[in-house]
């Protein structure tokens, strides 16, 4: 097939991995998300190359030519080559092969021709090859459907979506991206067969979720696909059309969970807490004798939804740790004063990072409210963040490790080694803090010395 004249600028190291490939007598091109994101002018992401060197001979091609190969997906015909420090994906051209169970398919066909390699790909956006001499491929129309700003599936969308059905949610991750609407047929075929999510490993729709969340569009997004979101969450279901009954807010919890994803910074745990921060809400719901509804222990009831989410997604364990944290913490009052943010940076496990992710939390949740009552606390949450820049810029003492006392010279001093000695260090930190006392050795050792023979009297 022909190419066409449109000229993309490769970085070196996918010109040197196609030369390399092709000095050997096969043929390559750079294909997927690569081509579509420089062909929207964005930023690429990771490099796919499609190839019609079997893997094994791909491998013994790049090993021969000194690049460093692993065989990542080998039973998929996949492989990474290192070449100038990038990884770049090697992948034979290939079919899926039959789809029993939705999930993967049972097995891969290799195929002679980048032609049928396009073929398999789910959307036409993403079935694009590329090669600096001999130009694009675009078998499907790829590139009018960029122009358009629509996604579209590569064939039948019912057959695309029954072979696999991450492919449903993969679509609407790319509009979340992209922002690109989703073609009628396609979106048709999403609604009825969003159901086979369930038969998708977790992991991969965990993975899907993830970049829709940290994405540009992600809370229009979360609005407009509640039919397939609410098939991987169904915990999100009763949030839509919720009425909280009350005078702060204008939306509906699904609204307000929208806008608070979108406001804060673009950081997974972040994002994840900001998505479920509420989820607890209707299960606390209160009316009271004015008809004012109230929402008492929803951030507990949230948090413990969120861990059984968390569970089920197989999402890593310290990002859970810290979604669940800001879920917990989100609708508890910080005093906007230096000592009060430098407790709760040490409460927060001397993380001054997890601190300002809860300010920024604190924020969006109170922006995206009814305005006339938001003003407060969203004024509260910029104090909070300019004293957080103050105590960081000025290196003050919030942590032991800051604390110009040991725990080694209170024992050399004669305090018996034991848990005595923390809780005397946290003692002279409280002090530090509250301003009582300078963040100075003698003065501390003095205080904690003081204290220890206290204690040892009563
Ligand atoms: P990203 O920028 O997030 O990496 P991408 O388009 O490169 O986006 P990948 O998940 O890296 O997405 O997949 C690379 C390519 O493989 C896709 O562009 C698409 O051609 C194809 N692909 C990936 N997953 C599927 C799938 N489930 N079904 C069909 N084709 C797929
Ligand atoms: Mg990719």
């Amino acid at each position: 097939m022909a190419g066409n004249t449109t000229s993309i600028r490769l970085p070196r190291c996918a010109e040197t991995a196609l030369e390399t490939i092709e000095s050997a007598g096969f043929e390559a091109w750079v294909v997927g998300g690569f081509v579509r994101d420089c062909l929207m002018g964005r930023d690429p992401g990771d490099l796919d190359i499609a190839s019609s060197a079997p893997w094994e001979r791909a491998a013994s091609i790049f090993r021969k030519a000194g690049a460093p190969v692993f065989e990542t997906g080998a039973k998929h015909g996949t492989i990474t080559v290192m070449i100038e420090e990038a990884p770049i994906e090697v992948t034979a051209y290939r079919a899926d092969g039959e789809y029993t169970d939705g999930r993967h398919p049972d097995s891969v066909r290799f195929v002679d021709s980048i032609e049928e390699d396009l073929a398999r790909r789910d959307f036409t956006m993403n079935a694009i090859a590329y090669h600096p001499a001999r130009g694009l491929i675009d078998p499907f129309g790829g590139q009018n459907d960029i122009r358009n700003g629509l996604i579209r599936c590569v064939g039948d969308p019912r057959t695309r979506f029954s072979e696999d059905a991450l492919r449903i949610l993969r679509a609407v991750r790319f509009s979340a991206q992209l922002g690109f609407a989703i073609e009628k047929d396609t979106r048709s075929a999403m609604e009825d067969l969003a159901g086979g999510l369930s038969r998708v490993a977790e992991e991969r729709k965990a993975a899907e979720l993830q970049k829709l969340l940290c994405s540009e569009h992600a809370g229009d997004c979360l609005m407009g696909n509640m039919t397939v979101i609410g098939q991987v969450i169904p915990e999100l279901a009763p949030l839509q059309g919720f009425d909280q009954k009350t005078p702060f807010h204008c939306y509906d919890v699904l609204e307000h969970t929208a806008h608070v994803i979108d406001l804060v910074d673009c950081k997974p745990a972040l994002r994840w807490a900001a998505l479920l921060h509420d989820v607890g809400k209707p299960e606390t719901f209160t009316i009271d004798e004015t008809g004012q509804g109230h929402f008492k222990g929803h951030p507990a009831a949230s948090a413990r939804i969120a861990r059984d989410v968390a569970r089920r997604l197989r999402l890593p364990k310290a990002q859970t740790r810290d979604m669940l944290t800001l879920i917990e913490l989100h609708d508890s009052p910080i005093i906007p004063k230096k000592p009060q943010v430098k407790h709760a940076i040490h409460q927060l496990g001397d993380s001054p990072d997890l601190l300002s992710d809860l300010i920024s939390l604190k924020h969006a949740d109170a922006t995206a409210r009814t305005p006339l009552y938001s003003k407060p606390r969203i004024r509260t949450a910029e104090l909070l963040e300019g004293l957080l820049t103050e105590v960081l810029e000025n290196g003050e003492a919030y942590s032991l490790a800051q604390l110009d006392l040991s725990g080694a010279s209170l024992i050399d001093a004669g305090i018996p080694a034991g848990p005595q000695v923390g809780r005397l260090l946290e003692e002279c930190l409280d002090a530090v803090i509250d301003g009582k006392l300078p963040n100075e050795e003698g003065e501390l050792a003095g205080f904690a010395l003081s204290r220890y023979r206290e204690d040892a009297r009563a």
